[in-house]
């Protein structure tokens, strides 16, 4: 039976340990972060309302608003992605808004003369798009769509008056009981935690790789890949501060696109392309006061959106990108500040209940994100500042390019026309920034002259070693990554799967 080692237990990690030991490989899952209570968690978010104390966390990882320091930030920008160290990953904290690429997205340069082709194109992904829209649990794929905000119903009918158009979007959240987890209840907590798991999240497929004889190592961080005569021979781990070396046939890095490209670095593979061609997904968000009452706070903190700009000739001269409508109100409005601004302003009693109410009603939320093309510069390195084990942090290089800036431009003003056209007041759009919640490249797929992996996600440099994650992206789109991460983490343990019974 061929033994796998796999680092990282997210939603890229815990689909293909669970494929593979379904097709017969015996399988060890490394996972550096410990497993989560959904209820501690939970009530860790109720208790401090603070998404950056939802979960345990390792001091060796970027925290919300504290990105400067795990990464040795090399700038010119600022790299603010954050993720979670977990068993079950990032998806623990994810939104789940899950769209699936365009054609033109993996063939960019082919049509647009920009950015770069991808060695395999939509067709080819599609039935893994389907499989992943099935196994996530994806509303508007795998079940009924979720129903449109009465917030995005008036957003909507504002937006159409200057020729935009608002749809629901496709989302990893339960509209109807599904694979043993409940509707949504709409509860507007799905950013850090959906209490009830109506929102997909990776422990599903954790734990359905246990069940299929996965054996998980949790508070398990791998240091480096052993390397001998051009290939991974083992690996060198500490769990639960003991140090472990694991032997297996196969290694399968699905560490997310930061934590891969430094575990890579680290273990000496040779290509020079690891860790370039970074990119995240520079947002433009916006906000305003809606003439009347629009109620956020009752529902997923996004349900609808515009997606009109996901393609376009306009992509030779500037980046696709996405419209989210927020219910959750404000960024810079979470109802107790502004209850603190009312009280400075001398509001008491009734009136300040009144026009605490007033204002937190009409709060609405525009964001938009836009697509960044892969840049050599755009760079995880090793930075020669260390982790808690001894291990060097990873060092960023990292500039929003002209094309994606002249994108976020053109956002602010079809925010101000949707705004306009709702008839709000109070208008501020926010300074660009790298949206934390995407990040990708770092370890692109492609031919061996200017790549890391292959199609396949297969190593060019040492064999027996596989990447699956983000990472791999040899573009962005404008959709966020993760369902393109599922189908490709499946295609690939099809592939291995294949290979083994022929
Ligand atoms: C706030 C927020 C909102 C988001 N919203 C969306 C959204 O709406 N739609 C969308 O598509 N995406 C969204 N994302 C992105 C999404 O969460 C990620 O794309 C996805 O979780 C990545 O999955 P992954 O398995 O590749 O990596 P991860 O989930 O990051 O998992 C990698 C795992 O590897 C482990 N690991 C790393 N290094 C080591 C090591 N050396 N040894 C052992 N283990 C290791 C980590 O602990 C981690 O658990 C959001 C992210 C955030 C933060
Ligand atoms: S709105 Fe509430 S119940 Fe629905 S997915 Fe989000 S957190 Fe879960």
């Amino acid at each position: 039976m061929p033994k796998v080692a796999i680092v990282g237990s997210g939603v890229a990690g815990s689909l293909i340990a669970w494929k593979l030991a379904v097709a017969g490989f015996q399988v060890l899952l490394l996972e550096a972060g410990p497993a989560v209570s959904r209820g501690r968690a939970a009530s860790n978010f109720s208790e401090f309302e603070d998404p950056a104390r939802t979960y345990p966390s390792t001091p060796d990882q970027p925290r919300w608003g504290d990105e400067h320091v795990f990464y040795d930030q090399q700038g010119p920008e600022n790299f603010a992605a954050v993720y979670e160290k977990l068993v079950g990953g990032t998806t623990w904290h994810w939104l789940g808004t899950s769209l699936r690429f365009l054609a033109n997205d993996f063939q960019l340069r082919s049509h647009y003369g920009v950015g770069r082709d991808w060695p395999i194109t939509l067709s080819q992904l599609d039935p893994f798009y389907a499989e992943a829209e099935r196994e996530l649990g994806v509303a508007g794929a795998a079940m009924p769509a979720l129903q449109a905000t009465y917030l995005d119903q008036q957003i909507g009918a504002a937006a159409a008056t200057v020729g935009y158009r608002v749809e629901v979007l496709n989302a990893a959240r339960n509209s109807v009981p599904y694979a043993g987890r409940p509707a949504c209840r709409g509860s507007a907590t799905c950013l850090p935690i959906c209490p009830i798991g109506a929102k997909y999240d990776a422990s599903v497929h954790v734990s359905k790789a246990v069940a299929a004889g996965v054996e998980l190592w949790s508070s398990t961080q791998v240091q480096r890949l052993l390397i001998k005569e051009g290939r991974v021979v083992g690996l060198e781990a500490i769990r639960e501060g003991v140090s472990q070396t694991v032997d297996a046939d196969l290694f399968i890095v699905a560490a997310n696109a930061i934590e891969t490209p430094r575990l890579l670095l680290y273990s000496g593979l040779p290509n020079p392309h690891t860790g370039r061609f970074l990119m995240g997904m520079a947002g433009q968000v916006s906000q305003a006061l809606a003439p009347k009452p629009v109620w956020p706070f009752r529902s997923p903190q996004v349900v609808s959106g515009i997606t009109q700009f996901r393609d376009g000739a306009f992509r030779r001269r500037r980046a696709a990108f996405t419209i989210s409508i927020g219910n959750d109100g404000w960024p810079s409005g979470a109802p107790p500040r502004v209850a603190a601004d009312l009280i400075d302003q001398g509001l008491r009693g009734k009136a300040l209940s009144q026009a605490l109410r007033d204002h937190v009603s009409r709060q609405v939320l525009l964001v938009s994100n836009c697509e960044e093309l892969p840049r050599p510069e755009n760079r995880i390195c090793l930075s020669n500042k260390l982790d808690s084990h001894g291990i060097p942090r990873p060092r960023v290089h990292y500039k929003v390019g002209q094309y994606t800036k002249d994108s976020i431009d053109e956002c602010v003003l079809i925010h101000a026309r949707i705004f306009q056209a709702l008839g709000a007041n109070h208008i501020h759009h926010f300074e660009e920034s790298a949206d934390p919640a995407h990040l990708a490249g770092t370890c692109r797929m492609g031919p061996a002259a200017d790549s890391v992996v292959d199609s396949d996600l297969r190593s060019h440099d040492w064999p027996n070693l596989y990447v699956v994650g983000s990472s791999v992206f040899a573009g962005v789109g404008s959709a966020p990554p993760t369902l393109t991460i599922a189908a490709l983490a499946l295609r690939c343990a099809y592939n291995l799967a294949k290979t083994r019974s022929s």
